[in-house]
């Protein structure tokens, strides 16, 4: 039977500029990109699946049509009634990006609304990955029922993985995001923070203060990332570091994190060394800071001999 990696959050449509006036249609999101980026680099003998809700109309359908032809499991996907995916738009303005969004009613708010369904998700993983954005997105009671499930599958031995991946405008009040996103952790093995975000919104002053913040909440393990200057690990208190790859020309970061993410978990299920799987992933996200968009094909992503 093969192992599965399970992912937990929010994927949505997103529109692009394609010139003239022209939209290009698309589908991304932060935990749904991990779970590209892991199918890209995981054996054939891991599955992995998406858990998020969709709605019953035409664009729920293309999406799920799209996450099962990136080889990613839909079985698990919770369909609700007159409900539509969220939406975002990338502006592009003197050639600086923004983003608006249309998400306040998505389908995926309703994810862990039914906790059987998410139960019997979680049970039948052997990792689970989700982020602050999943959290986020969530009524309060509904993401106290993902904690609580989270907290189960640790305590079972289960590989448990968060991505604070910190965006205050989702949240209600900075109160709120520091007790949640810190619960997130708590419940987790292993946390993979970007350091800009943990200086910017709990103050860390350096990566040993964000590493000694989530140590002392609980997780086990930890990857902080910090964009061009690398990555810090710190195993079970064991600290290494392993430096981002040179990349000639930055051409879009977006879902450098998840990218990152995706493929050390890959390598790390594979063969739990964490240096080896971080360098394999530096290579892997240079890649994808090399391309446009969130979702680089696997062809592109080099892993011949990684
Ligand atoms: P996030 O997208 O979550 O903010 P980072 O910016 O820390 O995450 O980037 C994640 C990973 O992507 C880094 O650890 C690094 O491997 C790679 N990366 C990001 N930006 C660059 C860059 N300019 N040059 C090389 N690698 C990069």
């Amino acid at each position: 039977m093969s192992r599965r990696f399970l992912s937990i959050g929010e994927c949505m449509v997103e529109l692009s500029q394609a010139g003239d006036g022209l939209l290009r249609k698309g589908f991304a999101g932060d935990t749904f990109n991990t779970a590209w980026y892991a199918r890209a680099c995981l054996a054939a003998d891991w599955s992995v699946d998406y858990f998020t809700a969709l709605g019953d109309d035409a664009m729920s359908d293309e999406m799920l049509a799209f996450i099962n032809t990136s080889g990613i499991g839909t079985g698990l996907i919770r369909r609700i009634k007159g409900r539509t995916p969220g939406l975002y738009m990338i502006n592009l303005k003197n050639g600086e990006r923004s983003f608006s969004y249309w998400r306040d009613s998505s389908a995926a708010r309703s994810l862990a609304a039914d906790p059987d369904r998410l139960r019997e998700a979680v049970e039948s993983a052997e990792v689970v990955y989700f982020s602050g954005i999943t959290l986020a997105i969530l009524p309060h009671e509904d993401a106290e029922t993902l904690l609580a499930e989270v907290r189960r599958a640790k305590a079972a031995g289960k590989l448990v993985v968060f991505d604070p991946n910190i965006r205050p405008r989702l949240w209600s009040s900075y109160d709120v995001m520091h007790t949640t996103i810190s619960e997130g952790a708590r419940s987790s093995v292993l946390v993979m923070p970007s350091f800009d975000d943990e200086a910017a919104h709990f103050g860390d002053d350096s990566i040993e203060a964000t590493i000694h913040r989530y140590r002392a909440l609980g997780a086990v393990d930890i990857v902080v990332k910090n964009g061009a200057d690398g990555v810090t690990l710190n195993f079970a208190g064991e600290q290494t570091f392993v430096p981002a790859e040179k990349v000639e020309k930055v051409v879009d970061t977006t879902s450098a994190g998840d990218s990152f993410n995706g493929a050390f978990l890959s390598r790390y299920l594979e063969a739990g060394d964490a240096p080896a799987a971080a360098r394999f992933a530096a290579k892997v996200a240079a890649r994808v800071v090399s391309e446009h968009g969130a979702l680089v094909v696997k062809e592109k992503l080099g892993l011949d001999g990684g």
